[in-house]
């Protein structure tokens, strides 16, 4: 009998992806888990329902948090990641010889340790020396933050369940405090097509913050309508003003200094989100 998952990505569209093996299908005290192995994407992390990363399109989302902003700041040295228990984000910071502590704190223990085994190949830096894993709430984490950190990535979930608090203005503000002063951010803004309002309030209220606010995109097949967006706001350091040929070579699949520049460049209708 064949097995299919199916996303339902808003309430009347989803997508389905064969199912090779079921792994794991559990209750969290955070969030329904779920790890699988499908025939297109290969093994697969499912939390509430929402895909959060494959083997085989993960590298896209990882490199696109992680290196458009630790290549726009000159020196990046104490890096946060919000979220992320995948290991994923963490695994393209330690590509950044000039960042000397990652802290990633992530709400669900069971995120980290069903990565560690199921997803090796995402998760094998977590346990690097020069990183710190914390499980607890990542929101609390940055409330009690001041002055600290050169470079915040927020790594989360969809705005629902613990995730919800972390695409609040008042999260932002947080951010903002808990950054040095000439630090920045950038968190994944979901998709332009069946989320445009979050976008665009977003946008808004990082403005209000930020003085730099940019918001670029990237192609991911396994995420709802395949085009993803993140926003980055800075008090300083502009990612459009980086010089693309003093970007170094390091290796990547998706991320390269071409792209740095281009993945800023919207289609006309995100742009519009983002006025
Ligand atoms: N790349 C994915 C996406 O965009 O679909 C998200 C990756 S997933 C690893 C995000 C993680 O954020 C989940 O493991 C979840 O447990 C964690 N998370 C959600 N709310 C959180 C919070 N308040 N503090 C820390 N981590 C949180």
């Amino acid at each position: 009998m064949e097995l299919w998952y199916t996303e339902k990505q808003t309430p009347s569209f989803g997508i389905t992806a064969k199912i090779r093996e079921t792994y794991v299908t559990e209750q969290t005290p955070y969030q329904h888990l779920v790890m699988l192995d499908t025939e297109e994407f290969g093994r697969m992390l499912v939390l509430d329902g929402m895909v959060m990363t494959t083997v085989k399109d993960e590298f896209v989302y990882h490199e696109m948090v992680a290196h458009p902003a630790l290549f726009t700041h000159p020196n990046p040295k104490k890096v946060l990641v919000v979220g992320g228990g995948d290991g994923g984000v963490i695994r393209e910071i330690m590509k950044h010889p000039a960042v000397e502590k990652a802290v990633l704190v992530e709400i669900d223990g069971k995120v980290i340790e069903y990565s560690k085994q199921y997803l090796p190949e995402i998760a094998g830096e977590l346990d690097n020396p020069r990183v710190e894993v914390i499980v607890g709430d990542g929101y609390m984490h940055i409330l009690n933050a001041k002055d600290e950190y050169d470079v915040i990535m927020v790594d989360s979930t969809e705005p629902v369940g613990p995730a919800a608090p972390l695409f609040e203005r008042g999260f932002y503000q947080g951010i903002y405090e808990a950054l040095k002063e000439d630090g920045l951010f950038v968190a994944q803004t979901d998709n332009p097509w069946f989320k445009a309002d979050l976008i665009q309030q977003v946008n808004r209220d990082v403005k209000e913050i930020f003085p730099i606010v940019r918001v670029f995109g990237a192609n991911i097949p396994t995420y709802p309508s395949g085009l993803w967006t993140f926003t980055m706001g800075s008090k300083k350091h502009d990612p459009l003003e980086v010089d693309a040929n003093a970007i170094p070579e390091i290796e990547t699949k998706y991320y390269s200094p071409r792209l740095h520049h281009a993945a800023f460049c919207l289609p006309k209708f995100v742009e519009d989100l983002t006025k």
